[in-house]
């Protein structure tokens, strides 16, 4: 195992920096980590204390202000809040169907693949064609089932906090270039401005690396069981289930039929967040507000034994 080193600073040698020498700029065991998920992704990785300080700063290193993002609608609505407090330093934002072409006339193009938390997948085909910038977020397909940058994308962003790192202990995001120079360009941009990871989650995320893709298919087995259940249910509408991993949707008649059921489970955990090891799952409503339908539950399904989830999951739905 790599080791976890937490110095902040290393000796010179003979009066000369070697690779390592202020932890800003940076660390052995962030570098290791950059490099077995550069390795996952086919590009250049770059760590960042969360997904939304690594959007914070590939959006910042790249625009300008009067520039605009094309962001994939119905995409994780984090996002959308951090492009409206960009407003104040310039940065426009317009909402466009993935599932088509973006709008022309964007300066950066920002696709979510698949989509937290309706589900759909971009039309990286049609991004590509673009001529601005494409960013991923593949936060919920992870390398195990998409590599963005293989699909003509030049940045890829994850928050490692999920899938990535998977154990519901480490805040971490990461940005994964095709390009050497603009990876080059934001790791002296990170370095300047500070948006910089710890070792302690970069640690666990090397640790998470390890059981990715065991856990992923895991996960995409049992949330596939599941989704095919659920469509049978009486109580259910809709199910949203693209395949390519853990998380899924669906909805329930309404508010309080969905506030009945996440409170009714015994084994999941009626909680925020994805990509763990145990199965979260709540009511969208009470952060994304009329974005998402009242009854829209997301469910991210963890590695429990999948008839042990299936009859949790069931006797919360009798209460919807
Ligand atoms: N992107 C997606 C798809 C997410 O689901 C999240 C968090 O929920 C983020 C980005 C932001 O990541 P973080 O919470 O690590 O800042």
């Amino acid at each position: 195992m790599e080791p976890l080193d937490r110095s902040t600073i290393w000796p010179y040698r003979e009066g000369e920096p070697g690779d390592f020498y202020y932890q800003r700029y940076a660390h052995p065991t962030g570098v290791a980590a950059e490099r077995a998920l550069g390795e996952l992704e086919g590009g250049e990785a770059l760590l960042f204390p969360s997904g939304s300080g690594a959007i914070t700063a590939l959006v910042l290193g790249l625009l300008e202000p009067g520039q605009t993002i094309a962001l994939a609608g119905g995409g994780y609505y984090g996002t959308a809040l951090l492009f409206e407090e960009l407003a104040r330093w310039g940065i426009r934002h317009e909402e466009f169907d993935q599932t088509g072409p973006p709008p022309d006339g964007v300066d950066l193009v920002w696709l979510e693949a698949p989509s937290n938390p309706f589900l759909t997948m971009p039309d990286l085909e049609a991004a590509a064609a673009h001529p601005a910038p494409v960013v991923v977020d593949s936060t919920a397909a992870t390398p195990v089932y998409l590599r963005p940058l293989e699909h003509g994308a030049d940045f890829v962003l994850h928050s490692a906090t999920k899938y990535l790192a998977g154990h519901d202990d480490a805040l971490l995001g990461a940005v994964t270039c095709r390009d050497e120079a603009a990876a080059d360009e934001l790791r002296t941009f990170r370095g300047r401005t500070g948006i910089v990871p710890a070792p302690d989650p970069a640690w666990l995320l090397l640790r998470g690396l390890k059981t990715l893709e065991l856990r992923v298919r895991r996960q995409t087995a049992t949330a596939t069981l599941v989704a095919g259940r659920l469509e049978a249910q009486p109580q259910v509408q809709v199910v949203r289930y693209p395949g390519l991993g853990g998380l899924l949707s669906f909805d329930v008649p309404d508010g309080d039929a969905a506030r009945r059921v996440e409170t009714a489970t015994r084994v999941i955990v009626n909680a925020t967040s994805l990509g763990g090891v145990t199965s979260v799952m709540e009511s969208r409503r009470r952060w994304e507000g009329e974005r998402v339908p009242a009854g829209l539950l997301r469910l991210s399904v963890g590695l429990e034994d999948p008839e042990t989830l299936w009859s949790d999951l069931s006797q919360a739905l009798a209460h919807a």
